[in-house]
């Protein structure tokens, strides 16, 4: 597996820290409303990257966190008047319930930054006892400028953050660039004790706590979008090596971002969509191949045009595995013959393409590419006369493939009876040529809402659309 580092800018083979096995870090959502649509480009790329790594034999343990307190979480919880525990109990259930729908498999690990408030504050505690890190007036900063690798990741210098960098007013900050590990507690808000008294943790203390504290002080990949290398994974670095002095993360991997219609998503331009709303108009798996079709890294276009394209692409996909359905039960157990053993040869390569495009940095649009092709050569290489095993064999590999992808995740359908015994009565009436009776039956089954089509290997009932 060949990984891009975000860090050193370039395209790493993959060397897991323990042989077969990789741990995975994913920063997760601010659980304070529905996930969105760009959102879901991570939780479904990275899930992929999971599926990935274990096809390629690897021991995979994968966690992805729930940010559960926050100045958002604090806020909505108000608004509704309720407790920022119940705020996050529910909209963990609404990720499930929708990441589920996307066919986003659970990570191994979800764990909750409220409860790991320990391991933040036994943390905290190290980067104060080093001098890395300062109370002032019940707050908890970090010192930048005190780590001496600051801005590795992001590829900044000092000055040139500290330039950048606007003064803030209203914290007791030493420097600009120092960030808050521990917020002291205002009125009403969510608290905890603390040896600086009581107060609650800063956003990126936790995901450096819950990643080494589940995954170990180095972990192999860290993964999250692009937004979130600068300060957030800047400071996790600064956090965790300025405490334990051990490499902290040994591949960065950031998707691009999913805009909508070419513009950035935002609710003030009024193109903000949750998945639960797309949901209700795009089928989940027309999502998974919009998803698919660009590299992680780029940037992402959401349209109507392009979910048309992912519509029709998945169309495709379905049509084939009608097309080897039939097959199945047309084609007869016999030795291959040359046309069975060519179409094997290229099924092969194809699938073999497949692995390798997936392997080089996640590229799944190459890896659909050859899929596709696998799909041509069913479509073209495929008919009444193949051996069945050949035939059972394209269904596996296609299963193969787009199991892993989540598509095709469908059952076929079977047909009803009453449509299964009248496409049998026209058969024979075709058989007999009595084509009066064979269009009265044509439009029976048409009434029952299938569609038949007459093909050079006989008829093709199927649902219609
Ligand atoms: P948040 O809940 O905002 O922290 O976001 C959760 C994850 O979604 C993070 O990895 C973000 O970087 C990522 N993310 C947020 N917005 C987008 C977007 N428009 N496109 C792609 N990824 C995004
Ligand atoms: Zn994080």
């Amino acid at each position: 597996m060949r990984i891009y580092n975000s860090q050193s800018r370039q395209k790493e083979e993959f060397i897991p820290l323990k042989e077969g096995q990789a741990g995975v870090y994913c920063c997760g959502p601010t659980v304070y409303d529905y996930f969105h649509i760009g959102n879901a480009r991570p939780f479904i790329m990275f899930d992929l990257l999971r599926r990935v790594l274990k096809r390629q034999g690897l021991k995979v343990t994968y966690v992805q966190n729930f940010t559960d307190i926050d100045d958002k979480m604090i806020l909505r919880a108000k608004r509704e008047g309720i407790s920022v525990k119940e705020l996050g109990d529910r909209f963990i259930a609404e990720y499930f319930r929708d990441a589920g729908a996307l066919g986003v498999e659970p990570a191994d690990e979800h764990p909750r930054a409220t409860a790991h408030i320990p391991q933040i504050i036994t943390l905290i505690e190290g980067l104060v006892d080093r001098g890395l890190a300062y109370e002032a007036g019940g707050d908890v900063y970090y010192s930048a400028a005190d780590f001496p690798g600051y801005g590795k990741l992001s590829g900044q210098n000092m000055e040139e953050l500290e330039d950048g960098a606007r003064v803030a007013l209203d914290e007791d900050k030493r420097s600009p660039m120092d960030f808050a590990l521990w917020k002291a507690a205002k009125p009403g808000e969510p608290s905890w004790d603390s040896p600086w008294g009581k107060g609650r943790p800063g956003w990126h203390i936790e995901c450096s706590a819950m990643s080494m504290s589940l995954l170990g002080e180095s972990i192999d990949i860290h993964c999250g979008g692009q937004d979130l290398i600068f300060p957030h994974h800047e400071n996790e670095i600064a956090q965790s090596e300025g405490a334990t002095g051990k490499p902290f993360v040994r591949y960065w991997m950031h998707n691009g971002f999913l805009n909508i219609n070419s513009e950035k998503m935002s609710k003030s331009r009024g193109n903000f969509f949750t998945v639960r709303d797309i949901l209700k108009e795009y089928d989940a798996e027309e999502v998974r191949m919009l998803m698919l079709s660009a590299h992680y890294r780029s940037p992402l276009n959401f349209s109507r045009e392009m979910m048309e394209q992912a519509r029709a692409s998945l169309t495709r996909l379905y049509t084939a595995r009608d097309h080897l359905a039939f097959l199945l039960e047309k084609t007869e157990d016999k030795a291959p013959q040359p046309a069975d053993e060519a179409f094997a040869k290229e099924a092969q390569e194809a699938l073999a393409r497949f692995d390798q495009a997936l392997g080089d940095d996640l590229n799944t649009a190459e890896a659909l590419g050859a899929l596709f092709d696998l799909v041509y050569q069913v479509n073209t290489g495929l008919n009444e006369h193949s051996a069945r095993n050949a035939v059972q064999a394209a269904w596996d590999t296609l299963h193969e493939a787009t199991s892993l992808l989540g598509l095709l995740t469908k059952k076929r359908e079977e047909l009803p009876q009453e449509v299964t015994a009248l496409a049998q009565k026209r058969a024979q009436a075709r058989k007999d040529r009595d084509w009066k009776q064979s269009d009265a039956l044509r439009a029976e089954i048409t009434a029952l809402g299938y569609t038949v089509e007459d093909t050079p290997q006989g008829q093709k009932v199927r649902k219609a659309l």
